[in-house]
This record gives structure tokens, sequence and C-alpha cells, in this order.
């Protein structure tokens, strides 16, 4: 196997698998995206691909020395850089550049593959630039990332950015039936909060994803002005869970989305599961307050990212969803 298990990634794929063909792999290459989009399995079958020694087309044989090395994980010319603890730290890149330095242990390639390289410390990014300014003959870096605004821009000019899209919701749910033998319905749930990422969806505990997001919407819409204890309550719930507190702002604003596509064009609807409800609630608003509601939940997402005092952005954010009920 080379790309064929990397799935909704076919811009990727068919970048790569061209640039293999044609023998022009890029010396750098940076794969953008969400964590859970593919990005780090196709740098290890790209590692795989230029490794392996009987190659057939873009497919690596999966039977010579070389791909029986990567597949049991020590292939002596793949490199694995990333964060020990929060950082990449400057004695990792000069490992590598030590290790770069040297020839290839077997064949004449050699590969690294550095996951999150935003991770980076200002020094260890700074001497990683003048491995990439200066490459050694038959060297491959693919870096990963969430985004290129995370690196020095003079690292990423100095790669090819190849950007990986978050995965539509659908083709996580049939990938959850698949791979989890999962009830679609419980699938469609978790892959609209996997919010196109494909590996978190894989690893969520599916039917604890369901009755979180029931939990969460059956308490939104209770919530009213005159009864601030209760709002106050459930800020400070959704502020406690500070792992899941954007993700659980992505269900509301989906919620929120769902009401509007109610009025609009039902087939749109997210959580289809929820369909009947969502009709019938999203009666009570006009399709200017629902755009209005989905605005304040961005805001606070924004804000909440920032990790800034959780609570009041949350509590401003309720009363503010609820003052626009009308
Ligand atoms: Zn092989």
């Amino acid at each position: 196997m080379s790309f064929e298990g990397i799935i909704g990634q076919d811009r990727a794929v068919r970048f790569l698998t061209r640039a293999y063909e044609k023998n022009r792999v890029p010396h750098a290459l940076l794969f953008t995206g969400i964590p859970g989009t593919g990005k780090r399995t196709t740098a290890l079958a790209l590692a795989r691909l230029l490794q392996c020694q009987s190659a057939k087309g873009t497919v690596a044989c999966g039977i010579c020395p070389a791909c029986k090395k990567i597949d049991s994980g020590n292939h002596p010319d793949i490199v694995f850089v990333e964060p020990s603890g929060s950082f990449i730290k400057i004695d990792q890149i000069r490992t590598l550049r030590n290790e770069f330095a040297l020839k290839p242990f077997e064949g004449n390639k050699r590969v690294a593959i550095i996951t999150d390289a935003h991770a980076m410390n200002p020094e260890a990014a700074n001497t990683f630039l003048k491995i990439l300014e200066e490459p050694p003959k038959g060297s491959f870096m693919i870096l990963t990332a969430h985004q290129v605004s995370d690196l020095l821009p003079t690292i990423v000019s100095r790669c090819q950015h190849i950007a990986f899209a978050p995965l539509s919701s659908e083709l996580i749910a049939e990938n959850l039936v698949t791979k989890r033998r999962g009830d679609r319905q419980i699938a469609d749930i978790a892959a609209v909060w996997a919010n196109g990422s494909l590996g978190m969806a894989l690893q969520a505990d599916l039917k604890k994803v369901a009755e979180e997001r029931n939990r969460l919407i059956e308490q939104f819409e209770t919530l009213s002005l005159n009864t601030m204890h209760f709002l106050f309550g459930f800020a400070e719930s959704l502020a406690q869970d500070k792992d899941n507190l954007l993700y659980n702002l992505e269900v509301l604003k989906v919620w929120i989305r769902d009401l509007l596509f109610g009025k609009l064009c039902p087939e749109k609807i997210l959580n289809k599961d929820l369909m009947e409800k969502i009709k019938e609630i999203s009666e009570r608003y006009s399709v200017s307050s629902l755009l209005k509601k989905i605005k304040i939940v961005q805001g606070a997402q924004v804000d909440a990212q920032k990790g800034r005092n959780r609570r009041l952005i949350l509590e401003v954010m309720l009363i503010r969803l609820c003052r626009g009920n009308y």
C-alpha cells in the first residue's frame, strides 16, 4: 500500500504521486491541516514509497527489507522528530542535523518526518532553517503543522506547502460505520462533532459523544433570561470542561446552524436524527436572529481559544444568545 489508505485527501495524494512519478518529490514538504486529517499517515506513506526497493508505479511493495523495516518502525534512514513535552527543542534538531550529515545507512535517501513542526522553539526553528537552506543530497523533510501562520515565514517559504482539508461529515460517518462497525445514526452525530477530523472521530467514544450532544442541546434549549441561575450554571459547566470547550461550542454552533437550515433548506441539516425537532424549534426564530446567534458563538470560539476568562466569555455569550430570542 502507498496512498490507498488515505481518506479524503485526493488533491494531496495526486500531487505527491505525480511528483514521485516524475522523480521530483520536493526536498521539503509542509503538510498543514487540523489534527486527524491524515498528514502524518501521508508523510509515512511517502517515506515508505521513497525507501521501497521495488515499488510498482506509485505503490510500495510491502515485502522488501526497506518496507518491512518501516512497517516495524525501525528503518535507520527515516528519522522522526516530534515534540518532547510542549516543544521540539534545539537538541532534537541538532541530532537531526548530525544524522543528516552522515550518508544514509541503506540505499541513498534519508527522510525526516517532523510532526507538529509549529512546536519548534525559536532556537530549534533557526537551526532547522539552516538544514532547510542547504539540504543534504538525497534528503527529504516532511513537516506537519496545524496552519502556515504557526511557523516562521522563512521555513514556510522553503517548503512545498500542501493543505489537508477537513473531511466532510459524510465521509467521516461512512468510515466510522465501516471501521468501528458503528450504528449509522450515532456515526452521523460523532461525525458532526469531530468537525472534519477523522482521527478524532475514530478515537472517540461514539455513544458518549451522542449522549453529550443530546445533553448539551437539551440544556441549551431551556436557557432563558428569566432563570439566570441556570444560565450561569450552564456557563460554568461548559467552562470547567475546558478540554472539550471548543467542541462543545461547535455542537452549539452546528445546532443553531441546523435551526437556520430547518427554515431554509432542511436537506442540509447535519443533526439528521433531530430533523423533526429542528424544524419545529426553528419556527420560533427569524433567519436574521439565527444568523446573529451563529456570529455570537463564533466570536466566543475565537475568544475561548485565546484562553482568557472562559467563564465570563461563556456567560456573555449565553446572555447575548438568549437576548436574541425573538
Ligand atoms: Zn518495498
